[in-house]
């Protein structure tokens, strides 16, 4: 999700065209003039702040995501930031999670004085595994009342945070099932996954009690720079998000709660609802090369080195990322880099070994199929406007690689 991994101008190459990781100029040269036409409304009306075009917006995502109310917000780490305020959680809270993830979704939880807890990952999804977590659950805390504590650090557990990594929905039935066991909420991290479905239909952002969106430029439906949205069935949840993103004033200068800055441009909004109608194609492209590379791949020589992706039997899978489990996953990507072939690790480093959690005192081992996902994953290009010779060369390079 990086700067680094959205690079367009890859240096050509003399066995052909340059395949990048993402190339959002293709898709930008499709809409321009309808995009530059909306930009255009918002600087003739002036009102760049939570008019008419966050509001559209916010009600196109909400209904799309299958949620009753959506608020627009800066980012996608914005609406994780305010989905852990509105629920109150604070110094003294533990919020449980994945080790494997964009560190905005541990990072959150620590910024409003709360401690991550990790729990590992299902090696085939890369999501949150329930069986972790049920396992967590039996053995790492205890009962206090209503309270539910971390036996580790004595902080009071308040939330369970998953995260649909890649664009797939994290395996939510059992999950719910443990979070109502303990009355626990849950915040999805549904910044890879819009319009994402769980197997029984349910789309990501609208299981759990808020759902967060981001629209960073990478993600499937994307901005011309930062944005995200909350999004909830919870009428009370819901304005309290709405109250505490203008720096709970309400009224305005009134401040019953401390909030902050977690507005919405017009000028995201916008561009956003002009890219939205697209979405659904584009993610139907991105289905297609999903299903190009694993055929590509079965027919490469090469299948049993190349560890495909997940598919889902059921539930709709958006491919933000298409990642693969390699051998020698860093001497492949340097060969792919030279043949002018981007790709991506995500994520190198599992949350829980991030330096700047090491006051958690987690150890090598403590997630070891996160760690083994850090060591073998690598994201090759799956962008919609990716051709069919492109894939190709990327399978063909692969192939070679290990042939
Ligand atoms: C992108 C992302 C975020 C943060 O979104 P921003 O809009 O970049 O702030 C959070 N969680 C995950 C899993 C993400 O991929």
């Amino acid at each position: 999700m990086d700067h680094e991994a959205m690079t367009t101008d890859l240096r050509p190459d003399g066995a052909g065209a340059a395949v990048p990781l993402l190339d959002l100029k293709a898709q930008f040269a499709s809409l321009r003039a309808e995009i530059l036409a909306a930009i255009e409304g918002v600087c003739d009306r002036q009102q760049f702040i939570l008019g008419p075009e966050v509001r559209a917006l916010e009600d196109a995502l909400s209904r799309y995501s299958q949620c009753a109310h959506g608020i627009g917000v800066s980012s996608g780490t914005d609406a994780l930031l305010l989905a852990l305020m509105a629920l109150g959680i604070g110094p003294g809270d533990a919020v449980i999670t994945t080790p494997y993830s964009f560190f905005a979704t541990a990072g959150t939880i620590a910024r409003v004085g709360a401690r991550p807890v990790f729990c590992d990952i299902d090696p085939a999804s890369y999501n949150l595994s329930p069986a972790a977590l049920e396992s967590w659950f039996r053995t790492a805390c205890d009962r206090d009342g209503d309270a539910l504590i971390e036996r580790r650090s004595g902080a009071r557990v308040r939330a369970i945070l998953p995260v649909h990594l890649f664009g797939q929905c994290a395996d939510m039935k059992p999950i719910e099932a443990l979070a109502a066991r303990h009355s626990l909420p849950i915040i999805e991290d549904a910044a890879q996954a819009i319009g994402a479905e769980a197997d029984d239909g349910r789309r990501a952002g609208s299981i759990g009690a808020i759902g967060c969106l981001s629209f960073f430029p990478s993600k499937n439906l994307g901005a011309f720079g930062d944005a995200g949205m909350c999004v909830t069935q919870d009428p009370e949840l819901a304005e309290r998000m709405r109250v505490l993103r203008v720096h709970g004033g309400k009224p305005k200068y009134h401040h019953g709660v401390i909030g902050a800055n977690f507005r919405l441009d017009e000028l995201q909004a916008a561009v956003l609802r002009v890219k939205f109608p697209h979405l659904d194609d584009w993610t139907a492209a991105r289905q297609r090369n999903a299903a190009c590379y694993r055929d590509a791949f079965a027919r490469s020589g090469v299948a049993q080195q190349v560890g495909m992706p997940d598919e889902p039997v059921a539930g709709r899978h958006i491919y933000n990322q298409f990642v693969v489990r390699v051998p020698r996953r860093d001497e492949l990507r340097r060969f792919l880099a030279e043949r002018a072939i981007g790709t991506e690790v995500y994520y190198p480093v599992p949350l829980h070994r991030q330096p700047c959690f090491a006051y958690l005192g987690h150890a090598d081992g403590d997630c070891p199929e996160a760690e083994a996902a850090a060591r073998e994953s690598l994201a090759l290009p799956i962008y919609p406007e990716l051709r069919a010779d492109q894939l190709e060369q990327v399978v063909a390079a692969i192939a070679h690689f290990y042939g």
